[in-house]
């Protein structure tokens, strides 16, 4: 079984904290408070955009670790990953290395929607994420708690009332200037957790909160609207307690599938994958769970926690009767853990237990580590700039779960934009924006600063309108050039990559394209393929191709010496021929919309009763501010391009 080791790093990330001494006299670009998924991105990005950066975390042992679930990708999630990646982040790299079961969900339907998923060994995840730091030109990292933001009048010249130039340090460490700086504290703002009847301040179980100057700053000098948010973990299992033979094993894909556009292949081999197993809740885990509601504070408490991954007290609350999955889950090439995904709970140690031996496989077993919940301050999103700037405070950045998202990939999706914005404003560059046409970045983020949060943020693919373009096949050939180009943020190497691939797969497809047979000629070419079509219908190999039973390799069997060159490129020249009309349509429309930017929209529109498919909300929002023009309109925050679209359509028919 592999275990490569990455070179020592330990040894080398203690020499860090010894820089203390240096880091007082320097002044930095950008300083990233926080070393957790968003952090750790934005802090790499940074450096990579040319701002001499410094990276400040509680516990540099803690940088990159998985809080809950070790997982990474799914549904929706897979797809920042994907674009993560693109923009030569760490995250896809980092789940390459470390998994040890890789599939795809949603395989049963369309490519634009499948969510590349893995399970990771947490130990591998963190070294990855370090030793990619520790090796990250213009980068330092500095273990200590940042106490408190220095803040002062803003620069009258730009927009804002308040400047942030720096931190201080907790423990009298002293103080640390910079340009601009990245606030990523995760769980930690003002954060208690909850286990059973009791509370006690903590970021994460191990770990403190963050110190209390930092909430009363962001809150009382500068003035920004905080909520409260809360999540929580399950209990982690001793292996060898559990009784597999009493579950459903669940094996990962036979080839399993990189993440990373820029490795062949992952970093274990097939047969040396971990299953998972399956199992599921019974109407006794309902009854102790009633049975503890007494002695559990976290369920009684009115934040809002993630409506997607609800802990077992709220299922059996909302849904009474009903039988929930359990998966179990490998933590590792050679930990004795299991993580049971499904069973997030915070009532005492000794009913976690009683509850988890009413559920088949875990009669006997034995908790490791009891679960526990926690609550934390979030700043709302919408008094952020699309590139992740509070706009009231010039310098300060914002990503990850403060600004009320949750899960890993919705962190360092917005540490990545955050970095690079960070790194850019320092150098005294223009931010940037990423439209909700191009990414499930910036969908995310429209999401964030537009509409705001009331619950924990997780993607969905459903989030995006533009699904059939922005798929997770295709994130390098959306973002990688811009990523080199315009932000900076990507390699020389990685961008001539990025290249090449696409010359290649434009060049497949005009050879796709030059194929033309009557629909008789194809049938006779790929026997055993039903080509439905008639007698005299001409087909492209670009068409046959988006038939489900025909693949790549047959046509280039068929049509060696033009397509064989491109056989390495098989399944993405399928997801093209696939989707190329759909993206062609949305593309049209995309454009028509920018061109159109200067249609008088008519005063008179009923918007709230307008027979177009529009959401409420956005009715609303045209019903209350009546745009005079499309470009107008499509400028109010809440406005979606898919809504700019069916106006656009509305206001041509009507003309
Ligand atoms: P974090 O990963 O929390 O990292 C924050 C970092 O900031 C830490 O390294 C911390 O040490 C550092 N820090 C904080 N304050 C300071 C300071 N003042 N000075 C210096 N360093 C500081 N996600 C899900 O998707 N589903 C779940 O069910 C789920 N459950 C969770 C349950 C628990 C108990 C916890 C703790 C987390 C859970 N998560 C869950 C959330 C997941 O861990 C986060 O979404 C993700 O880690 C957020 O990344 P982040 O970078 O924003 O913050």
């Amino acid at each position: 079984m592999l275990v490569r080791r990455l070179p020592v790093l330990h040894k080398a990330l203690c020499t860090c904290s010894i820089q203390v001494a240096d880091v007082h006299t320097q002044h930095y670009d950008v300083i990233v408070v926080g070393g957790g998924h968003a952090g750790t991105e934005a802090a790499a990005a940074a450096s990579r955009a040319g701002a001499n950066t410094l990276l400040i975390t509680q516990k540099i042992q803690t940088i990159g670790a998985l809080s809950c679930n070790p997982s990474l990708g799914g549904v929706g999630k897979g797809h920042l990953v994907k674009e993560i990646d693109a923009l030569d982040g760490l995250m896809g790299r980092a789940g390459d290395w470390a998994g040890i079961h890789f599939s795809i969900l949603n395989r049963s339907k369309g490519p634009a929607v499948w969510g590349p998923r893995a399970q990771l060994d947490r130990g591998h995840y963190r070294d990855f994420i370090q030793s990619e730091l520790l090796s990250t030109e213009r980068l330092t990292i500095l273990e200590g708690s940042v106490e408190d933001l220095l803040v002062s009048a803003a620069d009258p010249d730009k927009p804002g009332r308040h400047k942030v130039y720096g931190i201080r340090l907790a423990h009298g460490g002293g103080e640390i200037h910079s340009r601009s700086m990245v606030l990523t504290t995760g769980t930690f703002l003002s954060g208690s957790l909850f286990m059973g009847p009791n509370s006690s301040p903590g970021g994460r179980i191990g770990d403190p909160p963050s110190c209390a100057g930092l909430s009363y700053s962001l809150k009382e000098i500068l003035g920004l609207k905080i909520g409260r948010l809360r999540t929580g973990t399950p209990p982690r299992i001793i292996k060898d307690t559990i009784d597999f033979s009493c579950t459903e094993i669940r094996l990962p894909d036979e080839k399993p599938t990189p993440f990373s556009f820029i490795n062949a292949h992952v970093n274990c081999k097939h047969e040396d994958q971990l299953p998972c197993f399956l199992t599921y809740t019974t109407p006794g885990v309902e009854r102790v769970v009633n049975e503890s509601m007494h002695v559990n504070s976290h369920i009684h408490q009115d934040t809002k926690g993630p409506r997607y991954c609800p802990s077992i007290e709220s299922k059996v609350l909302r849904f009474p009767g009903r039988l929930h999955q359990v998966w179990l889950e490998p933590e590792g090439w050679t930990s004795d853990l299991m993580y049971p995904q499904g069973l997030s709970m915070t009532m005492p140690p000794d009913m976690q237990l009683c509850l988890i031996r009413e559920i088949p496989g875990l009669h006997k077993a034995q908790i490791h580590t009891p679960g526990y919940g926690v609550q934390y301050d979030f700043v709302c999103p919408t008094q952020l700039y699309p590139w992740l700037q509070v706009k009231s405070t010039q310098g300060l950045f914002l990503a990850g779960q403060i600004n009320g998202t949750t899960g890993y990939e919705e962190a360092a999706a917005q540490g990545l934009w955050a970095g690079v914005n960070a790194g850019r404003t320092s150098l005294s560059k223009v931010p940037l924006s990423l439209s909700r046409t191009q990414s499930y970045i910036g969908v995310l983020i429209d999401d964030l600063v537009c509409r705001g949060v009331t619950e924990p943020y997780r993607m969905f693919t459903s989030r995006s309108e533009f699904r059939t373009s922005l798929r997770p096949d295709n994130a390098d050939m959306r973002l990688t050039h811009r990523g080199f180009e315009e932000m900076g943020c990507v390699s020389q190497q990685r961008y001539n990559e990025a290249l090449q691939v696409k010359q290649s797969l434009n060049e497949a497809l005009s050879a796709l394209r030059s194929i033309s047979l009557s629909a008789t000629r194809w049938r006779n070419k790929l026997q055993h393929v039903n080509i439905s079509e008639t007698k005299s219908t001409i087909l492209s190999g670009e068409e046959v191709l988006q038939y489900k039973d025909v693949s790549f390799q047959m046509l280039a069997s068929a049509f060696p010496e033009l397509l064989a060159p491109f056989l390495e490129f098989s399944e993405r020249i399928k997801v093209e021929a696939l989707y190329h009309p759909h993206c062609e349509k949305q593309r049209r429309d995309i454009e028509r919309m920018q061109a159109e930017e200067s249609l008088y929209l008519p005063q008179d529109i009923d918007y709230l009763t307008l027979p177009v498919s529009l959401s409420k909300e956005v009715r609303e929002i045209l019903d209350s501010t009546r745009p005079n023009t499309l470009g107008a309109a499509s400028r109010l925050p809440g406005i979606t391009p898919a809504a700019i679209i069916h106006l656009l359509n509305y206001v041509q028919r009507e003309k």
